[in-house]
């Protein structure tokens, strides 16, 4: 068996290892019980983002889907409604959370390529106030999407959107990093069209664990009522704040090492035969395969030590991250090369 360090891991951006100083820092941070809001850490981690971001106030949360989750149950309740996109991760991969634990339904509406909703059939889609209808409260988006960065202006239009049919906006900017520099633009940008965010550390940021929930602080403070509810008041998560904190400190500017990669790897998988590259964005990439290979594929890729997200879409994702260096890359490349 080979050991962790011989794989190339492209499944997720979210299989890498606290580096070193991120265990340093951990293991130095200072700690209080958050529940009652004596985490300095935490506190600090929260205050940061919310400012950085642009909100009064923020939420530290185990979890991305957490984080998601209380953010629709603070926004809606129950025989509300919030619009999303059909394959959106907060109403595809969360469990069908909101509707499962808030009685907030979702109303599915088709993406384009891009993740884009066309914006009039949002606007179709928001129900009239009567009692046949749930009351639709909210939209959600998400950005990156498939690796994609939302166009701004598609941004500023939801925003106008919401404002005139007076609908709150949710951004799940589990990547929000990510989108941030392929706009070319400071996060804030992005965040100052939508009334919250989600942010994942565990993701491209590299941090084992946390999400932030940043929003206004009477948002908040329903989000934190609910994290509770959820079972997610953690009690001395500095611990883990403080590897949230380390990531935005060294982490977000070699994102565009990820991204650099990613298109190289794209770039070396052209002219590999049997497969074809269909995108590249961000820090990832999506090649498809023939339904018939991609056991092959999978065992072919397995047996030179590379991993990559098989089954889960249509396409087959790599995924580049904290943990992927340039050798990585070009043994990927070698792999899908002798694949035949
Ligand atoms: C990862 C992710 C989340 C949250 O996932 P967790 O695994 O719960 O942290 C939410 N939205 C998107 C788009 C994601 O990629």
């Amino acid at each position: 068996m080979e050991s962790r360090s011989d794989i190339v891991d492209l499944r997720s951006d979210t299989v890498t290892q606290p580096t070193a100083a991120m265990r340093q820092a951990m293991l130095h941070a200072e700690v209080g019980d958050d529940v009652y809001g004596e985490d300095p850490t935490v506190n600090a981690l929260q205050a940061r983002v919310a400012k950085d971001l642009g909100f009064e106030a923020a939420l530290w949360c185990p979890t991305g889907t957490q984080a998601n989750l209380v953010a629709l149950l603070a926004h809606g309740a129950r025989g509300d409604e919030y619009l999303v996109g059909m394959e959106a991760h907060t109403y595809k991969y969360e469990g069908g959370g909101a509707a499962v634990l808030g009685s907030i339904q979702p109303q599915p509406i088709p993406q384009a390529d891009d993740g884009t909703m066309d914006l009039a059939a949002v606007e179709r889609a928001i129900k009239p106030v009567d009692p046949h209808f749930a009351r639709t409260r909210l939209l959600c988006l998400e950005n990156t999407w498939m690796g994609r960065a939302l166009p701004l202006d598609y941004l500023a239009a939801a925003r106008a959107l919401c404002d005139r049919r007076g609908l709150a906006l949710h951004l799940d900017g589990a990547r929000l990093y990510n989108a941030a520099l392929a706009s070319n633009v400071a996060p804030r940008a992005i965040t100052r069209h939508v009334d919250s965010v989600s942010v994942c550390l565990s993701k491209g940021l590299g941090a084992p664990a946390g999400s932030v929930l940043a929003g206004s602080a009477q948002l908040i403070d329903a989000a934190k009522r609910w994290r509770k509810v959820c079972g997610g008041g953690l009690r001395q998560a500095g611990i883990l704040a403080a590897a949230g904190l380390h990531a935005l400190d060294h982490h977000v500017a070699r994102l565009a090492d990820d991204h650099a990669r990613a298109a190289r790897l794209a770039e070396g998988l052209r002219d590999a035969a049997s497969i074809r590259v269909d995108a590249c964005h961000t820090n990832m990439v999506f090649i498809e395969v023939s339904a018939d290979r991609l056991q092959a594929l999978a065992a072919h890729l397995d047996a030179h030590g590379i991993r990559a997200s098989i089954g889960y879409l249509p396409q087959v994702r790599l995924v580049t991250h904290l943990d992927i260096d340039d050798a990585g890359i070009d043994r990927a490349i070698d792999a899908f090369h002798s694949f035949k």
